[in-house]
């Protein structure tokens, strides 16, 4: 006997009354098979039903060997009548996405003839695959058309047609059909083979936001969000944007206006710092190299980029060995070792011995670290020839 399918018939139920038909313990849950259900097992992309079966939790189901099981936490015995609750919220969330993914592709195909190939329904957003690429205009009006339908409130039906109804259909579908098949229709938008339970009319929806888009093996990805999924969206965005305007002090639709000119700023005044920056360490490098032969620098304010441009100013004004370090945490420290005549390539194999060195660079400059104290590297600056 098979099980009587509830949720085709009414997308709606979530309460019914049933018969336990078989039930079996499994090793870890009760595996058990109703006379009828209104509990979906996963199928065209969405997800099976979880909810309660006569006081038991109902933790997942699916059609195994072409039965719907619903695996439970406790025993049922057979030929006990059973009431079942499905959990609704999750339902519905999940025939607002479904229901979204046909619509969009329906919409797809009809506004730039390109097909979906590929869905999918996670617990935040559905992904829609487009066999071609779309432009973020044709992204725009392709959010305007799904939420003008959703507007619309158009009915969505389910059906088994006959085999002549059946050759006669227009169906979206990359599979072949087969008699037998049930068919979805969004009127005068989409018609297409599908086993799981939809919504009646595209108003159930409620609300659709095409948040990110991205190139994808030729096409286009789109992350879309339906229903309660896009209100909260909106308002996560909506709620962000508002906290930058405010560290902008800008209205929240001039907020991307006003970080523009901050972060030119800010790059004008970085420029400035460094150009500073490099005059005062030409400075001290003028300085330093008149005074040793092997001129080296220690500076725990030195950045990595600071003892770069100390040791190439120091190279300009000796041709001996040069060098500019801050302090590493953990100890010893970072920096480069520079030679204009170069000859590095050929010192490493001594640094690393002597002043335990790592790192690598050109035959001018050396980059890394030495695990030594201060003292070391000094002298063995000052006996360097
Ligand atoms: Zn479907």
């Amino acid at each position: 006997m098979k099980t009587e399918k509830l949720y085709e018939k009414d997308p709606f139920i979530k309460e019914f009354d049933a018969q336990v038909i078989s039930s079996r313990f499994n090793g870890k849950t009760v595996e058990v098979v109703l006379d009828r259900t209104a509990f979906f097992p996963e199928g065209g992309g969405q997800g099976c039903d979880v909810g309660m079966l006569g006081g038991s939790e109902v933790l997942k189901t699916k059609i195994v060997d072409g039965e719907i099981v619903h695996f439970c936490g406790k025993a049922l015995p057979k030929g006990a009548k059973v009431k079942g609750a499905i959990d609704f919220p999750r339902r519905l969330r999940m025939m607002q996405c479904h229901t979204g993914e046909h619509l969009t592709s329906g919409l797809v195909k009809s506004l730039f003839g390109v097909d979906n190939v590929g869905f999918n329904l996670s617990d935040e957003r559905v992904t829609v695959d487009t066999s071609g690429a779309l432009s973020e205009a044709q992204i725009r009006e392709l959010e305007r058309e799904i939420n003008r339908v959703i507007r619309a409130d158009v009915q969505v039906r389910a059906w088994y047609p006959g085999h002549h109804e059946l050759n006669s259909l227009d169906i979206r579908s990359k599979i072949e059909l087969k008699p037998g098949v049930r068919v979805v229709e969004i009127e005068g938008v989409d018609l297409c083979a599908c086993c799981a339970p939809h919504l009646s009319s595209t108003g159930q929806i409620g609300f659709a936001h095409i948040a990110e888009s991205l190139n994808y093996k030729g096409g286009t990805r789109m992350y879309i969000l339906f229903g309660e999924d896009a209100v909260r969206d909106a308002r996560e965005r909506h709620d962000a944007l508002n906290e930058v305007a405010r560290l902008f002090s800008a209205k929240p639709l001039e907020a991307a206006q006003a970080a523009k000119k901050y972060v030119e700023e800010k790059e004008a005044l970085e420029r400035k710092l460094a150009a500073l920056i490099k005059e005062k360490l030409t400075l001290r490098a003028i300085e330093l190299a008149a005074l040793k032969k092997n001129p080296v620098v220690f500076d725990e304010e030195l950045s990595p980029k600071d003892c770069v441009t100390f040791c190439d100013a120091l190279m300009t004004k000796s041709e001996g060995l040069c060098g500019a370090f801050a302090p590493k945490e953990g100890g010893g420290f970072a920096g480069v070792i520079g030679k204009r005549k170069g000859g590095m390539k050929e010192l490493l194999p001594v640094l690393r011995d002597e002043l335990l060195a790592r790192g690598g660079g050109t035959d001018e400059m050396f980059h890394g670290t030495l695990q030594a104290d201060k003292e070391k590297i000094k002298s063995f600056f000052g006996s360097f020839s």
